[in-house]
């Protein structure tokens, strides 16, 4: 059976992530066939049915999947707006992309989950829907890694407090675990290594506010048992080797 459900078939051709897909689907912007679809479990088979999004045909031929990491710098928003997107970042090696595949359309990429502007660091970019699903899932429940840089001093009470939690939501977060990182000369303000796993919003910047601590600069280092590399500079990116990607998770 090659019949697969039409928010799937989006997913996996690199339009969105699963969800946004549905939701292309249910603003009536598939078209199937010739007519609006937007029931996004309808069956359809990418080989026979015609397939539109947003009026572009959707290739037959299916790009094949990137996974990038990226180190992102400070200003830069994780969706695509009017503001500077961390998408703007990719846009030479797209042009590569173009040359090594003639004729092939190119990847639509988008982040694995965000990161606030403000925030740097570790961030995952491709056009796998199912993958950028599974992951950002809560089920993942893979552990983050942010060295949080503060203003003044972190005291033990400060660590206690943080560690205990807080709520966003309503959900009472409690981070995997919290460290104040030693002394570096080069380096006059307190860090904190923090670990999290739920994911929320603001999640760690929400920790510190509780604790009644201000945040310099917020990075995030680690996802899973994937490491940002240390010699990838700001705005940079890698391609993600098969073992990354298990490290992952
Ligand atoms: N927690 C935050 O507060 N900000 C991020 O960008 C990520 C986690």
């Amino acid at each position: 059976e090659s019949d697969q459900r039409l928010s799937k078939v989006l997913a996996a051709a690199g339009v969105a992530s699963r969800r946004n897909s549905e939701e292309l689907i249910l603003e009536g912007r598939v078209t199937v066939n010739g007519s609006v679809c937007n029931t996004p479990q309808t069956r359809v088979d990418p080989a026979k049915d015609v397939i539109y999004v947003n009026g572009n045909r959707l290739p037959k031929r299916l790009p094949p999947k990137v996974y990038l990491a990226l180190n992102k710098p400070k200003g830069y928003i994780c969706s695509v707006g009017d503001k500077k997107s961390v998408m703007s970042l990719f846009d030479d090696y797209l042009k590569i992309w173009d040359k090594r595949n003639l004729g092939q359309s190119k990847p639509r990429l988008f982040t694995v989950g965000r990161l606030d502007v403000a925030t740097t660091g570790l961030i995952i970019v491709t056009n796998d829907g199912d993958f950028a699903q599974k992951l950002s899932h809560p089920s993942s429940n893979l552990s983050k890694e942010y060295i949080a840089t503060i203003e003044g001093t972190v005291s033990k009470k400060h660590l206690l407090v943080i560690s205990e939690g807080t709520f966003i939501d309503g959900v009472h977060c409690v981070p995997d675990s919290v460290e104040l990182l030693p002394n570096q000369p080069e380096m006059p303000r307190p860090r904190l290594r923090v670990v999290v796993h739920d994911g929320r919003k603001h999640e760690v910047r929400e920790l510190m506010k509780n604790a009644g601590l201000e945040i310099h600069s917020l990075k995030r280092v680690r996802i899973g048992g994937y490491r940002l590399p240390s010699d990838l500079g700001l705005g940079k990116h890698v391609e993600l080797k098969q073992g990354d990607l298990s490290a992952l998770g």
